[in-house]
C-alpha cells in the first residue's frame, strides 16, 4: 500500500469524523452521524492495520493486528450492548482511560524504536520537535489515564477505596503541589528534548500518572460529568500530540476534533451551571452540595396534593409543559411520562417537554432518556426556545427537577446566581413531583415549591406519573 493511498484513506476517515460530529448535533440526524463515525473508524482501523502488516511484514504482524482487533472489538461491543443509559458516563470515562494509556504506550514505543515509526533513520536520534511532541503527548496521556480511572471509580460509587468515593479528597497546599509537579514535568520535558534520555521520559510519564490522580480526587462525585468531558478533551490533545510526532494526519485531525469538542462541551456545561472554567480545572468543587443539602432547612408550609389532584388539574389544561430532571432518571420514569403525555395529547391538550442543558447528571441526559422512550422530537424544546412560552402555559409539571427551575438563580449571592433556568415559575399552575423537600444538587431551597400556584405531589416519579396517567384516563 503506497503512502499516498494511506494519506487519502486517512483523509476520507477524517471527513467522516467531521460529518459524524455534525450529525450528532441534532437528535434527528444523530443516527446518520453515528453511521459516519463508524465508517470513519472502520476505514482508519483497517488502513492502520494494513500499514502495520506491511511495515512489520509477514504472518507475525498480521497475527498481532488480528489479535488486537479481536480483543478490542469484542470488549467494545460487549460493553456497549450491556451498558445502561445512566451508566454511560462511566463507560466514557473507561474509554478515555484507554485512549490515555494508548498514547503513553505509543510514545514509549516511538522512543524505543523511532525508525519503526519513520520518525528518524535507524540508529539516529529523534528530531528535537518530535521529542517535545512525544513527551507532551505521553504526559497528557498519562494524566488522562489515571484521571479517568479515578473518575470511573467515583462515578460508579461501588468501590470502598477512599479515592474512588464521591466525597472530595482535599488537603492543604494541594494546588501548590499540583503546580510544583506540573513545573517539574516541564523541566523533564525540556530534559528529554535536550538529551532524549529514558530517565526524563519515564519521569514525565510518572508525574503525569501522579497528577491525573491529584487533579481529580478533590472533585466531588456529582461533578464527574464535567470532569469526564474535560478528560475527553485531554485525551484528544494527547492523541493529536502523538499524531504530530508520528506525522500521522489522521491522529492529528481526530485528536483535534476530540480535544476541541470536549473543551467546547466543558465550557457549555460550566456556563450552564454558572461556574468558571478555572474553578473546574483547579478542582475542589462539587463537595459542598451534600453538606448544604443535609443542613437544616426551616419548616415552611407547602400545598401538597395527590396524583389524582394533579391529574384533575392536567385534564383541565389546554397547554402543559413537562420539565424533566435528575429525579426522572433516578426513577426511570421516561416511559411512564411518555404514556402520560400521550394520554393528554389524546384529550387535545398541547404537550411540550422543556430541556435544560444541565438537567440530570451528564450532558444531554434528558435528551437521551426521552429519546430512549421514543418521545417525538417535535415535542422536545431547548431552554432558549421554550422560556418565552411559560407565561402562557396553563400547567408546568416538574418531574424530579429542582436546580434547573430554581428562581434562586436570579438572586445575587446564591450558589447558582446567574445560572440560566427554565422559567416554569411563570406558568399559571405549577405541579412539582419529588420524594421530599430535600434540596437538589446545588443544596439550595427552592422558592418555587412555596408559591401559591404550586402543588407538590410527593413520591417516586415513576409511581406518581403512572398514577396520574390512570387518573387522567
Ligand atoms: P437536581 O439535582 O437539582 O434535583 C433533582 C431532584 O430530583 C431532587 O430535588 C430530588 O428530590 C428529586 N428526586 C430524586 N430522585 C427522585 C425520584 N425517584 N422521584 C422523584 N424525584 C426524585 O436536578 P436537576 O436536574 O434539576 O439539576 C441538575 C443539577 O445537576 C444542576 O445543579 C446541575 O448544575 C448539576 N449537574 C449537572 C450536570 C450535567 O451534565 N447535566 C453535571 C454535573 C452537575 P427528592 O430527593 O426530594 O426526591
Amino acid at each position: 500500500m503506497s503512502m499516498d493511498l494511506v494519506t487519502i484513506l486517512y483523509l476520507v476517515a477524517s471527513v467522516c469524523f467531521i460529518q459524524a460530529l455534525k450529525g450528532l448535533s441534532h437528535p434527528t440526524t444523530s443516527i446518520r452521524g453515528n453511521v459516519f463515525g463508524m465508517v470513519g473508524m472502520l476505514i482508519a482501523v483497517l488502513t492502520t492495520a494494513a500499514l502495520i502488516v506491511q511495515l512489520a511484514g509477514g504472518a507475525l504482524g498480521l497475527g498481532w493486528v488480528l489479535l488486537g482487533l479481536l480483543v478490542g472489538g469484542t470488549a467494545g461491543s460487549v460493553m456497549a450492548q450491556r451498558v445502561e443509559m445512566t451508566k454511560m458516563p462511566e463507560l466514557v470515562a473507561f474509554m478515555h482511560s484507554m485512549i490515555g494509556l494508548a498514547a503513553v504506550f505509543i510514545a514509549v514505543a516511538a522512543v524505543a524504536e523511532p525508525w519503526a515509526f519513520s520518525i528518524s533513520g535507524h540508529g539516529q536520534p529523534i528530531p528535537g520537535g518530535n521529542r517535545v511532541e512525544l513527551a507532551l503527548g505521553a504526559f497528557i496521556g498519562a494524566i488522562t489515564f489515571t484521571g479517568s480511572v479515578i473518575a470511573f471509580g467515583k462515578l460508579s460509587g461501588k468501590y470502598k477505596f477512599r479515592l474512588f468515593q464521591g466525597r472530595p479528597v482535599q488537603f492543604a497546599g494541594q494546588h501548590w503541589l499540583n503546580l510544583g509537579l506540573g513545573l517539574l514535568a516541564v523541566f523533564f520535558i525540556v530534559g528529554f528534548w535536550h538529551s532524549q534520555s529514558w530517565l526524563d521520559i519515564v519521569l514525565v510519564i510518572a508525574l503525569g500518572f501522579a497528577l491525573g490522580v491529584l487533579l481529580i480526587i478533590p472533585i466531588g462525585g456529582a461533578d464527574m460529568p464535567v470532569v469526564v468531558s474535560m478528560l475527553n478533551s485531554y485525551s484528544g490533545w494527547a492523541a493529536a500530540g502523538i499524531g504530530f510526532s508520528l506525522n500521522n494526519a489522521m491522529l492529528i485531525i481526530a485528536g483535534s476534533l476530540v480535544g476541541s469538542s470536549g473543551a467546547i462541551l466543558s465550557y457549555i456545561m460550566c456556563k450552564a451551571m454558572n461556574r468558571s472554567f478555572f474553578n473546574v480545572i483547579l478542582g475542589g468543587f462539587g463537595g459542598d452540595a451534600a453538606t448544604a443539602a443535609a443542613g437544616a432547612q426551616e419548616q415552611r408550609n407547602v400545598k401538597s396534593g395527590s396524583a389524582d389532584d394533579a391529574a384533575f388539574v392536567l385534564g383541565n389544561a389546554e397547554s402543559v409543559v413537562i420539565v424533566p430532571g435528575y429525579g426522572l432518571a433516578v426513577a426511570r420514569a421516561q416511559h411512564a411520562v411518555k404514556e402520560l403525555a400521550a394520554k393528554l395529547t389524546e384529550k387535545g391538550i398541547d404537550v411540550k417537554y422543556a430541556i435544560h442543558p444541565v438537567a440530570g447528571r451528564m450532558p444531554g441526559h434528558m435528551n437521551v432518556l426521552l429519546a430512549e422512550a421514543e418521545v417525538p422530537y417535535d415535542q422536545v424544546f431547548e431552554m432558549e426556545d421554550i422560556n418565552g412560552e411559560f407565561g402562557q402555559v396553563d400547567v408546568a409539571i416538574i418531574l424530579g427537577a429542582n436546580d434547573v427551575v430554581n428562581p434562586a438563580a436570579h438572586v445575587k449571592g446564591t450558589a447558582i446566581y446567574g445560572m440560566p433556568i427554565l422559567e416554569a415559575y411563570k406558568a399559571k399552575t405549577v405541579i412539582v413531583n419529588k420524594r421530599s423537600m430535600a434540596a437538589g444538587y446545588a443544596g439550595l431551597d427552592n422558592e418555587l415549591f412555596y408559591m401559591d400556584k404550586t402543588m407538590m405531589v410527593f413520591g417516586d416519579a415513576k409511581k406518581v406519573v403512572e398514577d396520574m396517567t390512570k387518573a387522567v384516563e
